[in-house]
């Protein structure tokens, strides 16, 4: 059951978090945010991602060179809508966060490419 899921996160969250939904391109709440900080996890508040391996993808959607650490993320091969891409998730309470692409920037070329309504950023001090 994922009730208790659905009485925290708004319509929204669910849908992308628990449904593995998508938002919408350049409307979504961090995918310019240039703030410094650390995103967290919006259904079980872990550390994901730092605002130091952000960058600007054009994606339109946040993007990130790598997570915090790989043990907070875990990686499954979607094969839906006919195409073969790696979707990432939180390994500690299995939230769909985005996709993972090999079109990023050196050292690593990783794309992270999150969605905003998966991630709650806690500015640094
Ligand atoms: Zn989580």
């Amino acid at each position: 059951m994922e009730d208790k899921w659905a009485i925290k996160l708004t319509e929204e969250q669910y849908r992308i978090c628990r449904q593995c939904g998508t938002e919408p391109p350049f409307k979504n709440k961090y995918w310019n945010c240039k703030e410094s900080g650390i995103y967290h996890c919006i259904c079980c508040d872990i550390p994901l991602f730092s605002s130091d391996a952000k960058f600007e993808s054009g994606s339109g959607w946040p993007s990130f060179t790598s997570p915090i650490s790989e043990d907070s993320i875990s990686s499954i091969i979607d094969k839906s809508f006919g195409m073969t891409r790696i979707e990432v998730k939180c390994k500690n309470c299995d939230s769909h966060l985005g996709h993972v692409f090999d079109d990023g920037p050196k050292p690593n070329g990783l794309r992270y490419c999150i969605n905003s309504a998966s991630l709650s950023l806690t500015l640094d001090e």
